[in-house]
């Protein structure tokens, strides 16, 4: 028997889950098709999940001729699939070019909640983020955003075949800043709500971002989603230091953005986000400071305890301090939630997701360097 030919040719054919609605109609434009066949690919891709053009039955011969010369529907290799002893579920995907990145599915009662990455590591260098350790490798393409939903829910198909477990919500906060991705950023948040492709609800996807202020004004224009701010600090000297994008737009600035973002209609408000870390911003007075700034918007704080890992030289607040500081912003009028931790016994909560990045360079010089807080 002949062997089977391997092929070494590199696959550079388009992958159609780069491209939202307007991308394909483009796309089916210039091969001389009709518009219409948008709604039947993507209702094919996302209602049905198929990802071979010779099964799409109201396709001609011809062009699915053309599409599978031309385009694939690709999602993403598994590398790792963790379940959790409470339903938490971490992939470690592989990327082409040999990196890889963290998705995580979190249920809670009716809901599912995936946490998609959007950059290979990052470059914005948050003090108790472990992430930030691997330095920046690069942005993930639209495709390989969305790729995470795909590839997620064939997954929970497999898993759970009574459909016991899908994605409601959809939360950016995974690897990377994805505001420093935002051209990629935008087609893949206009797929999730589009009701063509997942048709999530715009209150039920959620960007966090560290405050790159220019972009939350864009995103304001572009995309009808919620923003999560991930703050940490009640002033500038502290944020500088937990998180160092804070000396390009300081806090003051931030609010600002964060009221133009709120004017959109009556029911917006931003989600701040504020781990717990011990003896560093977990202080009475550091609350009442936080309440004070926080007073004017409408707006919902989110406590997060700090989640460790080796060499962070952070230890999380205990209970009673976060109790306290709850209190305080709570009797100041700030509508404050604490986060459970998810998924810790498989490494994946929040700040615990590290991947692996092909480019260490940065991760060796960095672990050399006290923390702040660290025992020298
Ligand atoms: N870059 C974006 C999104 C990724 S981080 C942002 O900064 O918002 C998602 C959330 O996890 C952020 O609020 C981040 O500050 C928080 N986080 C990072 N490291 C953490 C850790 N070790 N423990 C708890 N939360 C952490």
């Amino acid at each position: 028997m002949a062997e089977p030919a391997i092929s070494t040719e590199v696959d550079t054919r388009l992958n159609l889950l780069g491209l939202d609605q307007a991308a394909l109609r483009s796309l089916f434009t210039e091969m001389g098709d009709k518009p219409f066949r948008v709604t039947q690919l993507m209702k094919w891709m996302y209602h049905s999940h198929i990802d071979q053009f010779d099964d799409m039955s109201n396709f001609g011969l011809r062009l699915r001729q053309t599409l599978n010369e031309t385009a694939k529907i690709q999602g993403l290799g598994t590398q790792f699939e963790g379940i959790s002893a409470d339903g938490t579920i971490k992939w470690l995907f592989v990327l082409e070019g040999g990196n890889a990145i963290e998705t995580v599915f979190i249920p809670d009662k009716e809901r599912g909640t995936l946490c998609v990455s959007t950059q290979v590591g990052c470059a914005l260098d948050c003090s108790f983020c472990a992430t930030a350790r691997q330095g920046f490798n690069r942005n993930l393409t639209t495709a390989e955003i969305i790729g995470q939903l795909w590839t997620a829910s064939e997954r929970l198909r497999a898993l759970y075949p009574n459909a016991e477990r899908r994605i409601t919500n959809v939360v950016i906060m995974g690897m990377g800043e994805p505001l420093a991705n935002y051209a990629n950023l935008v087609p893949a948040l206009n797929l999730m709500v589009d009701d063509l492709a997942y048709g999530l609800s715009k209150r039920r996807v959620t960007v966090s971002t560290s405050g790159i202020v220019p972009k939350i004004d864009a995103l304001k224009a572009d995309c009808d989603v919620a923003l999560a701010v991930s703050l940490h600090a009640p002033n500038d000297e502290l944020r500088d230091e937990l998180v160092p994008i804070n000396k390009k737009y300081p806090i003051a600035q931030l609010m600002d953005a964060c009221e133009r973002w709120v004017q959109r209609d009556r029911k917006t408000h931003v989600m701040f986000e504020y781990v717990m870390l011990n003896e560093v911003n977990d202080h009475p007075e550091q609350a009442r400071q936080l309440a004070k700034l926080l007073k004017k918007l409408p707006c919902k704080l989110n406590l997060i305890p700090f989640n460790p890992f080796e060499g962070s030289g952070y230890t999380v607040s205990p209970q009673k301090r976060i109790d306290r500081f709850w209190e305080i912003l709570t009797e100041a009028g700030i509508r404050t939630t604490m986060r459970r931790t998810r998924g810790d016994d498989i490494d994946a909560a929040c700040g615990q997701l590290a991947g692996k990045v092909e480019d260490k360079s940065r991760r060796s010089r960095k672990f050399e360097q006290p923390r702040f807080g660290e025992q020298k």
